[in-house]
């Protein structure tokens, strides 16, 4: 052994906040008001949540679920079953019953931590669950007073803390390779699919959020994740931020971009994180109320989850000096693979316009990370033009699904298949063309759908827009567009005038045959646009 062979835990991460930044602050918006402590706070709570867990039987391999909003317990959860050797498994309450019974099942989680505001849906399937024997309310409130329900047993989180121990001994002998972490994906058919991620999965993961050419976070962040604590960790930002000491704000029940931009200014934000859906809400809402709010502390507003559209992009920098950081990654990859930042030399020779067209980029590999596009001529040429599939391996891509079959179908040969289409770029820029199910097939070439949506939602009229293929008795499919105009737009434009904005930019082929103004696209669990209720929808048009 030539060098020290430690193991990378969250163990280490959450004994260096303490020991570093004991004060640094952690802020969490709740039902009935701003809640603060610090590191140091967090770290005795969540030894007292580690020992409680213990008491109730949870030991090393065990799994914990959690269905709660982004707050101060939730983090406490994110660390407590971890540095226990037990796992915390995050769940989605958006999800349907069945899927949030068959994940609490599939997953043999054995207690269930729970917000007050969703004991509804707790109450809905926790008879069906085979292996959960605790329900642990995460609330204010004394057992003596919570809600009557049928959930039993049922415990009161702050009473529970209170009894615990805040020395609660810490095992020192995991392994980095030990689970920690567990969180499901949504499936385009069948069941929800789960990732298992280990402690040196999201230690290594933590380390490249940190990176100066990557996300760049630091102890001199305030980042506030609007990301879902139940999505890909929170795209990991909860063990970034504890590791580098970053303030965090965490804000809690149903949050909307008024929420955000009014903690953005109480809270000084420098980093906030979302899928582009949550963007152009806020930017709406900017529009709309020019010099309202003070968002003169955001250094970047991470958006991921989707394509960040070029147009908001552009309508972020120029009308309200925000900078999108445009990140992409997958559950499977924990979630940070691409990040899209400008190369010095590119920095100085492109012009604005071209510098716009690389943020919309999904941008450069994460260092410690492996890529491969690949067609079936064998790995596409980097050329910006030649499509393929996107393929990642490295120290934080999943090898596997949870007990799934559908393993074989995703995971070939020590790669992860992305079931993305991207081109690359001479220098190396990784532009995601389309999902593989999303791209139009039309008289034997592709169209891309997000090419197409970028380009409507550049009008300025337009709010959302998603394009679908519609089967087509002579081409096998046509693009269809679906769009959202703003309030203030709505009636005063046509769809000719939309498809006359576009059709500079494309082959003529390529546009939709019709343009269809909608109220709202719908959306996915976690915000992205849903495109298969609209196919479903849609499918027989022209047939
Ligand atoms: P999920 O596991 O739910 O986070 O979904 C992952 C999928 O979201 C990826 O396979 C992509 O299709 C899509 N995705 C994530 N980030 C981006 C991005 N920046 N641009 C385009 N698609 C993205």
């Amino acid at each position: 052994m030539y060098m020290m062979d430690t193991p990378l835990t969250i163990t280490h991460i959450l004994r260096r906040a303490r020991n570093f930044f004991p004060n640094n602050e952690i802020v969490s918006r709740l039902a009935d008001g701003i809640f603060r402590y610090t590191y140091k706070d967090m770290y005795e709570r969540t030894l007292r949540l580690a020992s409680v867990m213990s008491e109730f039987g949870v030991s090393r391999g065990d799994k914990v679920a959690t269905l709660a909003w982004n707050d101060h317990r939730h983090l406490e959860a994110y660390f407590a079953m971890p540095v226990m050797g037990a796992i915390v498994h995050t769940v989605n309450m958006r999800l349907s019953p069945e899927h949030i019974i068959y994940i609490l099942n599939h997953a043999e989680d054995k207690v269930l931590l729970f917000d007050e505001s969703l004991l509804p849906i707790v109450e809905g399937v926790h008879e069906h669950l085979k292996t959960v024997k605790v329900f642990v309310m995460m609330t204010n409130k004394s057992s003596a007073d919570l809600p009557q329900t049928s959930v039993k047993p049922l415990y009161a989180y702050e009473e529970l803390l209170a009894g615990a121990d805040p020395n609660f001994p810490l095992p020192d002998d995991l392994s980095e390779n030990d689970p920690c972490g567990m969180c499901y994906t949504s499936a385009t058919t069948g069941n929800p699919k789960g990732v298992i991620y280990t402690h040196r999965a999201l230690f290594l993961h933590s380390m490249a959020s940190g990176l100066a050419d990557s996300l760049a976070l630091s102890e001199s962040d305030v980042v506030l994740p609007f990301v879902p604590m139940f999505h890909v960790n929170a795209w990991g930002i909860p063990y970034s931020c504890t590791m580098y000491g970053s303030k965090q704000v965490l804000p809690g029940p149903v949050p909307t971009p008024q929420t955000l931009l009014e903690l953005y200014e109480q809270e000084k934000v420098t980093v906030s994180a979302g899928v582009p859906t949550i963007w152009l809400g806020m930017l709406q809402i900017l529009d709309q109320f020019p010099g309202k709010y003070d968002t003169s502390s955001i250094r970047g507003l991470i958006s991921g989850g989707a394509a960040a559209p070029r147009g908001m992009i552009k309508a972020f920098k120029e009308r309200h000096n925000l900078t999108i950081l445009h990140a992409y990654g997958m559950t499977e990859t924990t979630p940070l693979a691409l990040a899209s930042r400008l190369k010095p030399h590119l920095e100085k020779k492109l012009t604005d316009d071209e510098k716009l067209d690389y943020a919309a980029t999904q941008g450069l590999l994460v260092p410690g990370l492996e890529m491969k596009i690949v067609n079936e001529q064998g790995e596409v040429p980097w050329d910006g033009k030649t499509m393929g599939e996107l393929w990642f391996r490295g120290p934080w891509i999943a090898g596997e699904y949870y007990k799934d079959e559908r393993t074989k179908g995703t995971f070939v040969d020590g790669w992860l298949h992305t079931g993305d289409v991207a081109t690359i770029n001479e220098e190396g820029y990784v532009r995601i063309v389309d999902r593989t199910k999303d791209l139009v097939k039309s008289g034997g070439e592709w169209i891309s759908s997000v090419d197409l949506e970028n380009a409507l939602m550049a009008h300025p009229a337009v709010l959302e827009a998603a394009v679908i293929g519609v089967p087509h008795p002579k081409w096998q499919e046509r693009p269809l567009a679906f769009v959202v105009i703003k309030e203030a737009q709505k009636g005063k434009i046509t769809k000719e005038e939309i498809l006359e904005f576009i059709t500079p930019q494309f082959a003529k082929w390529w546009i939709p045959d019709d343009v269809l103004f909608i109220d709202s696209i719908p959306k996915t669990t976690v915000g992205k646009f849903l495109k298969r209720s609209l196919r479903e929808d849609y499918q027989n048009l022209y047939n």
